[in-house]
């Protein structure tokens, strides 16, 4: 990339508004006339603060872990982006144009996220409109969710409809090959048109860590189908890598309180709901060395959420085996185990969040 370009973009982004985002300024430590600030670093977990940033020089030194760098390093450790994304990112926050040239070739992957953004805009339509009074009915009654849930959560509804989607999508000038490419619609066997891959389904927004909407959970609300259907893998969503609510989680409760990892986004619902915001899922696969060095970047201990039956207890058995040789003294895993066939919604309406709470106090460390 060009290099007055660069120098230039390190040069307009402020550290201190940059590392903000993540970090409580340690005021007591930090000189704030000569630029230098303080805070307790965000790449490892630490009481006190040894990290330090020179906002002049636009550099940042942790004298705990030595993670250094610029803006652009910070990115790409703290959100495990590329260089090229970095530096995208940082261009659009100090609203500057990468020159054409330093542009990588790849494909251009806006529209896809635009197509999902409309698609979310219309769900969430859909479950406050006349379609939607069966579905909010499920989620407030045999859920226990508030509207206000539901908003945290970005839930909306796929009307029992094969067009209303498309229609919408094309209407906001959503091309049907982009919103084919994310999996919201399909070629019709008969004829040209497309038809809407969820219906009848209750929806649930996916996100990446940085908060990008990349694949729907949809939930079936009557009638015949799998209960649960998920977006494809695309171009933009990859199960291996994705955790539910990580974008949200990350950022709930205290640092220190321990992220708590559920079996799926139904789960996560209910824990927040109960008040452990703090809570993630993998989308319908089993937790892999990715995902657990995402979750590592937010928090050194999560704990683990079993289901108390043999299914659960194999799974266990089989992340204990691929985590150990990942482990470190600030890199490792609790579990709590729930008695057989309650799920986290189950358990707290029988016991009540206390019940969990002391769970969670007792999780139980890896090396037992
Ligand atoms: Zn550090």
């Amino acid at each position: 990339m060009d290099r007055n370009f660069l120098d230039q973009l390190r040069q307009q982004t402020s550290l201190r508004d940059l590392i903000g985002r993540y970090v409580q300024w340690d005021r007591k430590k930090s000189e704030e006339g000569r630029g230098i600030l303080w805070a307790c670093c965000p790449f490892h977990q630490e009481k006190s603060a040894s990290f330090k940033v020179d906002v002049g020089r636009g550099q940042y030194y942790c004298f705990g872990c030595h993670k250094k760098g610029d803006a652009i390093s910070f990115l790409q450790d703290r959100d495990g982006l590329g260089f090229v994304e970095a530096v995208r990112q940082l261009a659009d926050m100090a609203g500057l144009a990468i020159p054409e040239t330093d542009l990588p070739k790849g494909p251009d992957s806006r529209p896809l996220y635009r197509a999902m953004d409309v698609a979310q805009e219309f769900f969430v339509a859909q479950l406050k409109g006349s379609e939607g009074v069966q579905a909010r009915s499920y989620l407030v009654r045999q859920r226990g969710l508030s509207p206000d849930d539901a908003k945290h959560f970005g839930i909306g509804f796929a009307p029992n409809s094969w067009d209303m989607l498309v229609g919408a999508l094309e209407k906001s000038g959503v091309s049907m090959a982009d919103a084919e490419a994310v999996g919201l619609v399909s070629k019709s066997d008969r004829g040209q048109g497309y038809y809407s891959r969820f219906r009848g389904r209750v929806m649930f927004p996916i996100h990446d860590a940085r908060g990008r909407l990349v694949a729907f959970g949809g939930r079936l609300l009557e009638g015949e189908g799998a209960k649960y259907y998920n977006s494809t893998e695309t171009a933009i969503f990859s199960k291996k890598k994705t955790l539910y609510n990580l974008h949200q989680a990350r950022t709930q409760g205290r640092k220190d309180d321990p992220m708590i990892v559920v079996e799926g986004y139904m789960d996560c619902v209910a824990l927040h709901k109960a008040g452990f915001g703090r809570v993630v899922a993998p989308m319908g696969t089993a937790m892999n060395e990715e995902h657990l060095q995402e979750l590592w970047k937010y928090n050194s201990e999560p704990v683990v959420c079993l289901d108390g039956d043999k299914a659960g207890l194999n799974a266990a058995d089989r992340l204990v085996a691929m985590a150990l040789p990942l482990v470190r003294h600030d890199k490792t895993l609790q579990f709590i185990t729930l008695p057989d066939g309650l799920d986290p919604d189950d358990y707290i309406k029988h016991q009540g969040r206390d019940a969990f709470s002391s769970l969670l106090s007792e999780a139980q460390p890896l090396a037992d």
